[in-house]
């Protein structure tokens, strides 16, 4: 068992610096290039003599304890992760075992544990559509900016491309009338949120808020009982889960993908 093991520990069974006629095996761990910087030697104290090991996988430098002192004449110390059981132990951990060295010598990796996340609740599409109405852009004084107003105006069938695409629309009553709607809609295309921003003629923002909120307020404001879907919705901790955009994901998989500040950046 113990030779089979040890004949399947991968990247283990050469010693680096020796000659080995199997050329073509790969290193997990190596030796720092000079971009990682050097510490000062534990062995000899020489300033910034110590290189630093690197695990190719991970990109992450090994703890300090293992390395090689480049003051080759005075001291050359050596602790190779190869030599003294290190990479063996990594393999087997990996592999479900689990064998014990000290602390100070234990892989410091991070290990994500995934929070599961509850089943998300939907905009309702209806209410979603009623922002739609084409009738309603006239109003809408982002779009109008873009239009009109900012100091490179844009066309208007490339104003119109970007509404279609983002499924941007308008809130025409209430305290934010004139305001646009950013839907969040996912890669399935659910509605997850969606954002309601007031802007002034410089394009600049004056109000920021959640259409949710503004159909919860015009109900209480009426005295009339919530739809049940919004109930529902409110209940959820958290209301934006997913990125705004993300539905286009799957009509263009080959596009390049930006990640910007906020959704006015994204249609700019
Ligand atoms: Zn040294």
């Amino acid at each position: 068992m113990n030779n089979l093991q040890n004949n399947l520990v991968p990247l283990v069974p050469l010693v680096p610096g020796t000659n080995s006629t199997n050329s073509t095996n790969r290193y997990r761990y190596i030796l720092a290039s000079n971009k990682v910087p050097k510490l000062d030697c534990p062995y000899c104290g020489a300033k910034k003599h110590w290189q630093r090991y690197i695990d190719i996988e991970t990109g992450e430098a090994l703890p300090e304890h293992w390395g090689r002192c480049d003051n080759a004449d005075k001291c050359a110390q050596w602790n190779d992760p190869y030599k003294d059981g290190y990479a063996k132990m990594i393999w087997e951990q990996e592999q479900g075992n689990r064998s014990e060295l000290p602390n100070n010598r234990k892989p410091q990796r991070k290990k994500v544990t995934p929070q599961p996340q509850p089943d998300p609740v939907f905009f309702d599409f209806e209410a979603f559509k009623q922002t739609l109405n084409p009738e309603y852009y006239e109003e809408n004084t982002f779009v109008q900016n873009l239009l009109n107003n900012i100091t490179n105006p844009f066309k208007i069938d490339e104003v119109t491309k970007v509404i279609e695409l983002y499924r941007l629309g308008t809130v025409t009553n209430g305290y934010r009338a004139g305001s646009i709607t950013f839907p969040f809609i996912d890669i399935n295309q659910n509605i997850r949120t969606i954002q309601v921003k007031q802007f002034d003629k410089q394009n600049h923002t004056t109000g920021t808020d959640f259409l949710h909120s503004i159909i919860e307020k015009q109900h209480t404001r009426n005295n009339q009982s919530l739809p049940v879907w919004l109930k529902l919705y409110l209940k959820q901790e958290r209301k934006v889960t997913c990125l705004f955009g993300e539905h286009l994901l799957s009509k263009y998989p080959n596009s390049p993908i930006a990640l910007v500040e906020a959704p006015k950046t994204a249609i700019y």
